[in-house]
């Protein structure tokens, strides 16, 4: 089989280049076309010759395979060229903008890569002795430190491995505390719809029934709808804030009060925190157990499914259900108190959320972060990330549909809806647009709560040009669907794959690779 069997062609190649004719490659100029590893190699074939073995009899005895493995064989410099072709077609952080912002790629300083690898942070063992780990050890106290007094809060437990495992960290903390009370019977969550989808899941898995609370026009918590639910059976309640309508939830401290006065407790979802770190102390709010998205907030490379870190800060009233491990300064020494010397003073806590101690290479990364910026330049971070929001929201809400935008600013994250589109235009024709002009697409479809959304993250770290950019391809695209455009429909153009069905390829997916042809006909 050949690359030019399987190559693709340009569905359009007159859209915006003229007559121009499809290569007969299928490359691109410099841009290669790239086959599936089983259509460039053979099975039959072998980049690597190995003489015979002189071995007389082996070990496996039935166990031995009997047929090929069905690999494709290749030279080592065309599986080279392949996977740097394939890599080519990435998109990152580190060539263009990414509108989905932290939540799932931000601008990572270089820094604070070099200092996760210096060796004694990057090659230390969990069982290593405690002594032999006193620099790790001071790293997650300081940073612990750092968390602590940002929150206002009380404590933090520094091992919870992403934002959702903090969330059952804290919920699991919730129910210590009202088991110790003798309140285990409180069994419901109370979760508003402009939470994050990950909150719900969280009290469901913690055996909590889980019920919804209406959001207000303007995309806040309807506070006088969940002030009516609270009662004996109500353990706590779930806000994200800044909540995921990218809006700041005003009335935190009245919700707060009103949920202590029924005797349950307050979870904030803070994977948000850039947004009001520096500004607003979740402590001041009333809450008692947030987590913090190390890996948005305070940087640290996490998109497509690197690792997180998910600490969760405490206040006075759950600090002594928090989980073990966690690092105590006891005069020049840095303790790790664990089960065996945790004593009568942690009897309460819940149990452990990890085998260790948490993910030791974000933490470095986020107090690198944190030390870089100091605590004027992390009040700037929230400060920039939210003037960089308003300015996209400001600056196309002339265009596209902005639900929330009589509100007043938004957070961290502009919000659009597709109201206004051409009859037959969505969101989706948006996105596939944006791919055209060099952009990857925004969240999309999220909030559920606002039809088409577009939800839009800029981050501190864009420059005026780069939005001004961004805004003029968003607007081009936005008026070409307001206006019909059928190019659109189609589109992307310029991609090395156009338009998919991504519902069959999410339904159906085909994950293993079959010779279409059997092997003689091949052979030929
Ligand atoms: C990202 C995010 C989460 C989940 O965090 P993970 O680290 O992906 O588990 C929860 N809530 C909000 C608001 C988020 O943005």
């Amino acid at each position: 089989m050949s690359i030019n069997q399987s190559g693709w062609r340009p569905t359009a190649p007159e859209a915006k280049s003229g007559n121009v004719p499809a290569s007969v490659t299928g490359n691109k100029a410099l841009m290669l076309e790239e086959a599936l590893i089983f259509e460039i190699g053979d099975a039959r074939t072998t980049g690597v010759d190995f003489a015979e073995g002189d071995v007389a009899h082996d070990m496996l005895g039935d166990l031995t395979r009997k047929a090929p493995i069905g690999l494709p064989g290749l030279s080592e410099p065309e599986t080279v060229r392949h996977y740097t072709r394939l890599s080519r077609q990435n998109y990152g952080i580190d060539l263009g903008f990414f509108p989905l912002g932290s939540c799932t790629m931000k601008h990572n300083p270089r820094l604070n890569e070099k200092m996760a690898r210096l060796p004694g942070f990057s090659d230390v063992h969990p069982l290593q002795p405690v002594d032999t780990v006193q620099g790790a050890l001071e790293v997650i106290h300081q940073l612990a430190h750092w968390l602590v007094t940002l929150t206002g809060m009380t404590s933090v437990a520094m091992s919870p491995k992403a934002g959702a495992h903090g969330e059952l960290c804290g919920i699991l903390a919730i129910r210590a505390a009202l088991e110790a009370k003798g309140e285990g019977a409180r069994k419901v969550i109370l979760v508003p719809e402009s939470a994050h989808g990950t909150n719900p899941a969280t009290a469901a898995f913690a055996g909590y029934s889980v019920e919804d609370i209406p959001a207000t026009a303007e995309g806040r918590v309807d506070t006088a709808a969940l002030k009516a639910r609270l009662g004996p059976d109500v353990a706590g309640v779930m806000i994200t804030n800044p909540n995921t309508c990218g809006l700041f939830e005003r009335d935190m401290r009245e919700i707060s009060d009103a949920v202590h006065a029924a005797g349950g407790f307050v979870y904030c979802d803070g994977a948000n925190f850039n947004a009001i770190v520096g500004r607003v102390r979740p402590g001041d709010l009333g809450i008692d157990a947030m987590h913090i998205n190390l890996h948005k907030t305070f940087s640290t490379p996490h998109g497509g499914g690197g690792p997180g870190s998910g600490p969760v800060v405490f206040s006075a009233a759950l600090t002594p259900f928090a989980p073990l491990p966690f690092v105590e300064k006891q005069g020049d020494h840095f303790a790790l108190i664990e089960e065996e010397t945790a004593g009568e003073h942690h009897a309460g806590s819940f149990g452990r959320m990890v085998a260790f101690h948490g993910q030791m290479g974000m933490f470095t990364r986020a107090l690198t972060y944190i030390l870089s910026h100091g605590a004027d330049g992390l009040r700037q971070v929230a400060e920039d990330a939210v003037l960089n929001a308003n300015y996209i929201l400001r600056s196309l809400d002339d265009t596209l549909d902005a639900p929330f935008g009589p509100s007043g600013p938004c957070m961290h994250e502009a919000l659009f809806s597709d109201a206004g589109l051409a009859e037959g235009f969505s969101t989706i024709d948006i996105a596939k647009g944006l791919i055209d002009e060099g952009y990857h697409p925004m969240t999309m479809y999220f909030p559920l709560v606002v039809h088409g959304a577009m939800l839009v993250e800029p981050t501190e770290t864009e420059s005026k040009a780069a939005l001004d950019q961004f805004i003029a391809a968003l607007r081009s695209v936005a008026e070409r669907a307001k206006a019909g455009d059928a190019a659109l429909k189609s589109a992307p153009h310029f991609a090395p794959r156009s338009r998919l069905d991504e519902t069959l390829a999410a339904r159906k997916p085909v994950l293993v690779w079959k010779d279409t042809a059997p092997l003689a006909q091949a052979a030929e």
